[in-house]
């Protein structure tokens, strides 16, 4: 029965969306717009002829921001060429298609489109990522020795609607468990909900920052902004058929483990100040990491006599026109909303603590240029290529440039001979973008090596931005804030506007809720700010409680946050699968797999850039401590999670 849950509401992905009917001149036209390596890959799935493999074209590498494998101008015209025909001869076939290459081809095929060997370990991940077969290869196969019965006694509570709660109740739905989401906003999408700042954008390429299994071949740009992302994910909760089964404007207070029942009890707080109670089997936190706001406590805030706001809470009634308007902070957020917002505003004055490093991609304002829309949804698995071609530069090859050398002689500016370089590269794109500006050089370079804070892509938006005529980079430290500005040193900066871009307080986690799990302990108690969890997902005391993004599962070097949520969200419904095989009630992880996994991860994670001690990063606890960070290879921590490791859990 709950297979055939499974294939209602589980989709194919069809080679291509929609058939190519479309006239000689627009196939000849839109052609120009493909990249030519995974163009290439949709020549060999029309032609079943894979030749091409062995020819003279042969892309040479794939970084972001590149997507034709620094081929010449003539190499790719002469692809294009040869593509035309091939693609006519296709439509004028009824869009027939021969079968899929066999696997050996396919991994030729990989190695080729990323101009280097693929290694053998990567193969299958990145096969999951592409569903070529066109099956939801993440999907989950229970065996069908569990009943229904079964799976309808054990509801389960997922915790928030944003990219990780969502996606668990489109598995639980899936696989016929009764659930229902509980969401303190008054909308899904988590993250995408609340960040509405003007600029707020992934700076993920969007092609590979969506569900594996719903690929979304209508972004409007490469790296699309908030309302899209939001609009994305409720289009999600309406189609797999999770918005019925969604508690919106509800606040999770407590969640209490009872140990006769063996069951947990969800507190909740309603809009209307009403109090509830809902029991379930298991509870699946999917609260994120990053929707504290924080706001350091600079003496006289409260005297400032103009509206003064985060930007994760972003007022929009004020109309910034003509007004005088401060930015705290230099970080993500703030290196998206001001280059959005210098155009509109009298002045702009921007308050750093530190500088970051940013690297160059013409992509990452861009729009998508129809014709590319059209290749994605009509030339057979292009896409799927294409989505390969960008995880794969954005997967675990930037970690070495991370990992400390001990024998390297430039501690304080690089921690090793790569991430030297990647300095030696960032500097000289600020360099270019500088014409010489001695002043704000010093001020833009960071002291502290690539890598120790969230790294940024760049268009060159920033620094135009703080070049412009009515913007001002601030470098000396905020004193105290009075009602006409901010004063630092003794220098007051009138201003009308205060927006903190000052991140967010993660290191309360799941907080505020209070957990309490068996024999009364409670969660926020063991763990402060040091919190831990096997593989960032289970803990000990706590069981059948599962957490998405959980702690020290942010990726700071590589992939997107919705791999890992589709990681993590896979491993807790194989626990759920093993408790239900097993007829058991509960399953819970042992002191030693998590203390085991704690250690290592904490012997690993102080050897990268992270815990360089150079500056400070919100990846770090208040001892020093990097707890947010999965700091493994992707492929490793995908590896682990493909299922529990039942020799780690004790189930009864
Ligand atoms: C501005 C910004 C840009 C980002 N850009 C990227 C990017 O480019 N790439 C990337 O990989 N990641 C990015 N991230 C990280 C981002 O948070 C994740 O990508 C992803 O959105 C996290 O999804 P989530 O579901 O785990 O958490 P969230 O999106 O934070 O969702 C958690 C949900 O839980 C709800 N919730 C919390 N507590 C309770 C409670 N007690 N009761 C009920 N509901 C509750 C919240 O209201 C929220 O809706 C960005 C984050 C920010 C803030």
């Amino acid at each position: 029965m709950n297979n055939n849950v499974a294939e209602m509401t589980r989709r194919h992905l069809r080679p291509a969306e929609q058939p190519i009917t479309e006239s000689d001149e627009f196939i000849e036209h839109v052609l120009q717009y493909a990249g030519v390596p995974a163009l290439m890959m949709s020549v060999i799935h029309m032609t079943g002829d894979a030749s091409l493999l062995d020819g003279p074209v042969q892309p040479r590498s794939a970084i972001l921001g590149e997507i034709q494998g620094f081929l010449s101008p003539e190499q790719q015209a002469e692809v294009r060429r040869q593509a035309f025909q091939v693609v006519r001869q296709f439509r004028d076939n009824q869009c027939r298609l021969p079968p899929l290459p066999d696997a050996a081809t396919i991994r030729r095929m990989m190695s080729f489109l990323v101009g280097e060997q693929v290694p053998d370990e990567y193969v299958p991940m990145m096969l999951e990522e592409m569903n070529l077969s066109g099956e939801d290869s993440r999907a989950l196969h229970w065996p069908e020795t569990i009943s229904t019965e079964q799976l309808q006694q054990f509801p389960v509570v997922v915790i928030g609607a944003g990219v990780g709660g969502i996606l668990a109740g489109i598995r639980l739905r899936e696989e016929g468990i009764p659930f229902c989401i509980v969401e303190k906003n008054a909308d899904v999408g988590g993250t995408w909900y609340e960040n509405t700042y003007p600029g707020a954008r992934v700076d993920t390429p969007n092609y590979f920052y969506c569900y594996s299994f719903e690929p979304n071949h209508d972004w409007s740009q490469y790296y699309s902004a908030q309302p899209e992302l939001q609009a994305y994910l409720k289009r999600c909760c309406d189609e797999y058929q999770v918005s019925e089964q969604l508690q919106l404007n509800t606040t999770v207070t407590d969640v209490v483990f009872d140990e006769t029942g063996k069951f947990w009890r969800v507190h909740v707080q309603r809009q209307d100040g009403s109090n509830d109670v809902i029991t379930a089997k298991a509870v699946i936190s999917a609260v994120g990491q990053l929707n504290h706001p924080k706001i350091p406590d600079f003496p006289g805030r409260g005297d400032f006599n103009g509206p003064q706001f985060h930007s994760a809470e972003y007022q929009h009634e004020h109309d910034l026109r003509g007004k005088r308007v401060a930015v705290i902070g230099t970080g993500a957020s703030a290196f998206q909303l001001v280059p959005a917002i210098v155009g509109q505003v009298a002045e702009i004055k921007v308050f750093q603590r530190s500088p970051v490093w940013m690297f160059p991609n013409p992509d990452y304002h861009a729009k998508v240029p129809e014709e590319v829309k059209w290749l994605l949804k009509h030339l057979p698995y292009y896409a799927r290529w294409y989505r390969f071609l960008l995880f794969w530069p954005a997967s675990d090859g930037l970690l070495p440039s991370l990992v400390t050398d001990p024998n390297w002689p430039h501690q304080e500016r690089s921690v090793c001979q790569l991430n030297d370089r990647a300095r030696q590269n960032m500097t000289a794109w600020i360099d270019s973008q500088l014409s010489g500006n001695a002043q704000l050089r010093d001020k833009v370079v960071p002291t502290y090596p690539p890598f120790v804070k969230r790294m940024l892509q760049d268009n060159g938006s920033w620094l135009r931005a703080l070049q412009q005529d009515n913007a001002a980079l601030i470098t000396d430290p905020i004193s105290r804030i009075e009602p006409h500005g901010i004063v630092c040193g003794d220098t007051l900066h009138e201003v009308d506007i205060i927006i903190y871009a000052t991140g967010f307080d993660n290191h309360r986690w799941l907080y505020p809720i209070n957990v309490v799990g068996r024999e009364g302990r409670v969660l926020a108690q063991e763990w402060g700010d040091d919190p831990q969890a096997n593989l960032g997902i289970t803990v000990p005391g706590y069981p059948n409680l599962f957490c998405i993004y959980g702690p020290a599962t942010n990726l700071a070097h590589a992939g997107s946050l919705v791999f890992n949520s589709e990681c993590q969200v896979r491993y807790i419904m194989g626990c759920i699968g093993a408790v239900l095989e097993n007829h058991c009630q509960l399953i819970e992880c042992t002191e030693e797999a998590n203390t085991d996994y704690n250690e290592r991860l904490q012997d690993w994670v102080k050897k990268l850039v992270w815990a360089h001690d150079s500056t400070s990063n919100w990846y770090k606890n208040s001892q020093g401590k990097v707890t947010a960070n999965l700091p493994w290879r992707l492929v490793d921590y995908w590896k682990w999670t493909r299922q529990p490791d039942l020799s780690q859990y004790t189930l009864r």
